[in-house]
This record gives C-alpha cells, sequence and structure tokens, in this order.
C-alpha cells in the first residue's frame, strides 16, 4: 500500500520545505524505495508562470511542458527523476477546475460549496495519476496559519481518515529561534504551530526543527510533552552550509528511521547513501578555483535563477572545482566605456548570459557576450541570453544596426521575432500577439538535432537527437541563422522540422555556445549537464593560460 507523507510549515516562511522535502525523498529512495513527489499551492494563480521571478523566484519548467514552483527543482534534483504536470497545482488550478465542472452542470443541481467540492478537488488531486509508488510526499506551501492553505489542510485531514492514519504522515517543519541573552532555543513558536495545526484536526507526526544551534535534551522533551509526541519524533534539522548536507544530516538525526518505524517498516533495506558521501566529500576538497560572471536581470533575488545556480555548482563538482559567481545586473553594464566594460570582466574566465523577458537590461547583455565574442572568453548563453547573442552577432557581424527582438521592439530588423507557429508531438501550435499569456509559450521538453563534429555534440557524448526543456515565446529567424553561418557562427542544433534554431556556436573560440533550451533544469550534483560541464572545463582551462 502507497505510503503518504504530508509536509506543512509552521511559525515563518521560507524555512526550506522544498529542500527538506526533497532530501527526505532523498533518503527513502536511498532505501530502494520508489518515491513521488508532489507541491500543493494554496495561491490563487492557476500556475507561477505569470508570477515575476522578484516575486516567486524561478518559474521551473517539467518535461511535460508544466510551469511549476521552484520547489519542484528541488525534488528533481535530489531524487533525480523527472516531475510531472500532474506533481503540481495551485489553489487557483483547484477553484478554477471546480468552477468549470459547475458550469458544465456536472454538480447536478448541488450547490457548491469549499467542503466538499473544493476539498474534494484536493484530493483528487492526491491520488491523481499515482502507478505503484511506495511513497508519495506532498509538501503543501505557505505557512499553517494561512487564509488560502485553510481548505488544503482540511482536505489532508479528510484524507488521512479515508486511507487510514497508519498510511498517512504528517511532518510539520518548524523553527526554533535562538535568543543569544538567553542562550537558549525557544520552543514557543513551534508549539503554537502546532496548536495551530491541531486546531485544524491534524496532529503532527514528526517535527523537523529548523534551528542555528543544537538541540538539548530538555528542549527536545519539551517541545514532545507540548505537542503530543515522542521526544524521539522531534528532529534537529541545524543549519547547514550546503543543501547537498542536508540528506546525510537528516539520516544521521534519524529522520527517515522514525519516518519508517511510524509506518511499522522498521526492516527496511539500510540506505545507500554513497552519492551523498560523494558529493560532501568533494564539496569539502576543492580542487580547483574558477570565476565567472552571469549577466542577468533579476540578480537582486538569487531565487530567480535557483536551478542554474545550481547547476553551475553541480558542473563545479564534476570537475571538483569552486566555481565562484560574480552576478552583475546586466543594466550595469549600459553606458559603460570598453575599458570599464573590459575591467568588469577582468577577474572572470567565463561569461554566462541566462534567460529573461522585456526590454530591460539585453543591452546590457549584449555587450557582455561582444565583450566574450571579440575577448575569446568562454561564453554560455541560455534562452534569452542566445537570443541577444544572435542580436549582437547580427548587429556586428552582418551589419544590421538596428537588428532587435520583436519582444523589445516593433520599429527594428527582427532577428528574433514572436513564434506564431510549431509542431508539438505532430501537432501543429498556432499563437499570435492577441493570445493570452498563461501557459501558452513553447513549454516542456523538444527534441533537438545536433549537428555532426559540432561543440555541441562532442560535449553531448556525439548524439545525433537531444532532448531538452524549453520555455519561450519568441524564435532566432533561420534566415538570419543562416546567413551568421557565413560568419562562423554555427548552427549546430535545430529542430527536427529544421525551422527553428536551437543552439549556436562560435567557430575559431575556445568556447562561444548559445541554447535557445534551459539545460539547468535538468542538471543533478551527482550528474551534471553536459553543456554546463563544457563550460566550466573551459573556463578551468582559461586559468591555466593566466
Ligand atoms: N523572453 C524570451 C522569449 O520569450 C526568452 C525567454 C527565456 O529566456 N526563458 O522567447
Amino acid at each position: 500500500m502507497t505510503k503518504y507523507i504530508f509536509i506543512t510549515g509552521g511559525v515563518v516562511s521560507s524555512l526550506g520545505k522544498g529542500m527538506a522535502s526533497a532530501a527526505i525523498g532523498a533518503l527513502l529512495q536511498a532505501r530502494g524505495y520508489k518515491v513521488r513527489m508532489r507541491k500543493m499551492d494554496p495561491y490563487l494563480n492557476i500556475d507561477p508562470g505569470t508570477m515575476s521571478p522578484f516575486q516567486h523566484g524561478e518559474v521551473f519548467v517539467t518535461d511535460d511542458g508544466a510551469e511549476t514552483d521552484l520547489d519542484l527543482g528541488h525534488y528533481e534534483r535530489f531524487i533525480g527523476n523527472p516531475c510531472h504536470k500532474t506533481d503540481s497545482i495551485s489553489g487557483g488550478r483547484i477553484y478554477y477546475n471546480v468552477l468549470m465542472k459547475e458550469r458544465r452542470g456536472e454538480y447536478l443541481g448541488a450547490t457548491v460549496q469549499a467542503i466538499p467540492h473544493v476539498t474534494d478537488e484536493i484530493k483528487h488531486f492526491i491520488e491523481s495519476d499515482l502507478t505503484d509508488e511506495d511513497f508519495v510526499m506532498y509538501e503543501i506551501g505557505g505557512t499553517v496559519g494561512d487564509i488560502e492553505g485553510t481548505l488544503f489542510l482540511e482536505a489532508i485531514r479528510q484524507y488521512a481518515n479515508q486511507v487510514g492514519k497508519e498510511n498517512c504522515l504528517f511532518l510539520h517543519l518548524t523553527l526554533l529561534p535562538y535568543i543569544p541573552a538567553a542562550g537558549e532555543l525557544k520552543t514557543k513558536p513551534t508549539q503554537h504551530s502546532v496548536k495551530q495545526l491541531l486546531e485544524t484536526g491534524i496532529q503532527p507526526n514528526i517535527l523537523l526543527c529548523r534551528s542555528a544551534v543544537a538541540l538539548s535534551e530538555s528542549e527536545r522533551a519539551k517541545i514532545a510533552l507540548f505537542c503530543n509526541i515522542a521526544p524521539q519524533d522531534v528532529i534537529a534539522a541545524l543549519d547547514a552550509d550546503s543543501i547537498y548536507k542536508i540528506p546525510l544530516q537528516y539520516h544521521e538525526a534519524g529522520l527517515d528511521d522514525r519516518i519508517l518505524h511510524y509506518f511499522k517498516m522498521d526492516n527496511a533495506n539500510k540506505p545507500d547513501l554513497s552519492r551523498w558521501e560523494n558529493i560532501v566529500n568533494v564539496i569539502g576538497n576543492w580542487e580547483h578555483a574558477v570565476s565567472i560572471a552571469v549577466v542577468g536581470k533579476y540578480c537582486g533575488l538569487l531565487e530567480a535563477y535557483k536551478s542554474l545556480n545550481e547547476a553551475i555548482f553541480h558542473a563545479g563538482i564534476a570537475h571538483k572545482t569552486k566555481v565562484n559567481v560574480k552576478w552583475i545586473e546586466s543594466d550595469t553594464l549600459e553606458g559603460k566605456t570598453p575599458e570599464q566594460i573590459a575591467e568588469t570582466f577582468a577577474d572572470v574566465q567565463g561569461i554566462l548570459v541566462p534567460g529573461g523577458f522585456g526590454t530591460r537590461g539585453v543591452e546590457g547583455k549584449m555587450l557582455a557576450e561582444q565583450f566574450a565574442r571579440e575577448h575569446k572568453l568562454p561564453f554560455f548563453g541560455i534562452c534569452l541570453g542566445m537570443q541577444t547573442a544572435v542580436i549582437e552577432a547580427a548587429r556586428h557581424l552582418l551589419g544590421i544596426a538596428n537588428a532587435s527582438s520583436t519582444e523589445f521592439t516593433k520599429d527594428c530588423t527582427p532577428v528574433v521575432a514572436l513564434m506564431t507557429e510549431w509542431e508539438q508531438d505532430g501537432k501543429k501550435q498556432i499563437r499570435s500577439e492577441a493570445t493570452d499569456v498563461g501557459g501558452t509559450m513553447r513549454l516542456g521538453a523538444y527534441p533537438c538535432r545536433l549537428k555532426a563534429g559540432s561543440l555541441a555534440a562532442k560535449l553531448y557524448g556525439n548524439a545525433a537527437e537531444i532532448r531538452e526543456r524549453h520555455r519561450h515565446r519568441y524564435e532566432v529567424n533561420m534566415d538570419i541563422a543562416k546567413r551568421l553561418e557565413e560568419k562562423g557562427l554555427q548552427i549546430s542544433g535545430v529542430s527536427p522540422d529544421g525551422l527553428l534554431p536551437e543552439i549556436v556556436e562560435l567557430k575559431d573560440h575556445p568556447f562561444y555556445l548559445a541554447v535557445q533550451f534551459h539545460p539547468e533544469f535538468k542538471s543533478r550534483a551527482f550528474d551534471a549537464h553536459p553543456l554546463f560541464k563544457g563550460f566550466i572545463k573551459a573556463a578551468l582551462d582559461q586559468t591555466t593560460l593566466l
């Protein structure tokens, strides 16, 4: 019988519920269990696709084209398996489904109510699209006490009664603030948070308590006493200096043992944690160091570049190299003299220009790209980073002075323009300026044919075709891309119909590669992405040239 684990958070937001969930998933997986991870976000957006990166951080994209919360990125990075569209839902989507059913007359004249109709829709999500998983984990976004979250808590309470409490575990993540003057951890906020959970009818079975200092036995006993649980089920989650240390840390604290004990699965296999031990070993013993610049638009909130940052780190692990990232807000480059730009990049061995939306900062991205191209500094462009790289090349190699993207201005030679048609699984997708913005981009994994002998093909182990995840509305014009080939910028990856340039690379350059997709979504600490590995290797080679 499948076991369900529901993860809630209390006291404050940003406690790292997503990370904690991912680490628990990894520990259960290390015992040989089949684990599935899901996220329920109570907010009213249908999905996070339309939210500003400054508000919500990165939008993580699944293979099957869902725009999801960045926590799904943690899940994939820790479990290794791709998440599905059906692994993420929002309050908005739940209400939307209920209202659509009401319009279709599916409630047969009933008065549509929060309970049972909304809670039933949530329970339907909990059970949907499952196969033979041993454990399914559901992280509930927000903090206990949030108004939007109430019906989600009610639904999981009902669900545990439905499938049996012995098959459902409620894990609550809280914070124990440390008050230096008193020299102690404070348990009261945790007690209150559990009380609030109890008001909804949910008795947490395990408390995972984030804290900056170790939890004493007396503090543990006190929490257990006030919160109706055994002291062994109060688990300390000490702050870690690397997220990749968390699985081992939780294991040492006994978390996976206690979860299995709850489910009466004490005789489970011992976990194989070698994957995590290897990573921790590399992190503690870097052999090399390299610095790269990331020229972005949302550097003020690094959550906006979550997967990118992790993918860079993973490539560092693969080369036993500590990668220092110099975050540069692209618009700060605008108006700088060539000497000032050279100075900005003097201390880095590579430049990465990531994805983004809108006009702000694109000229700065192009200045960085021109610098990398002309000074033979390793360059890696992603999505918007590829589009601006092609515009920069069209301006300076083809002499099209007003080359731009119709995303930025209508008054230009459109080297990059709105994609109005493309093929997905044999079906034509059609878009126009009038299409709604939510969920209508070219999203998810698409095949890409690689040009034999190219740098891209080499990095992908001479594969003929690869699949990578996309999230874009605009596309490089193929005719211009072909004209640029004569100037040395070859198209090394195209969509199978030959219509969409997916990868371009510069000949006679140590590493100049730009891709229309987002390779960062598929990188893992134990399996770094080949393009990131190639880029970091090229940057590392620069250090020997110094
Ligand atoms: N704004 C560009 C587009 O929509 C690039 C998107 C991205 O970088 N993810 O095509």
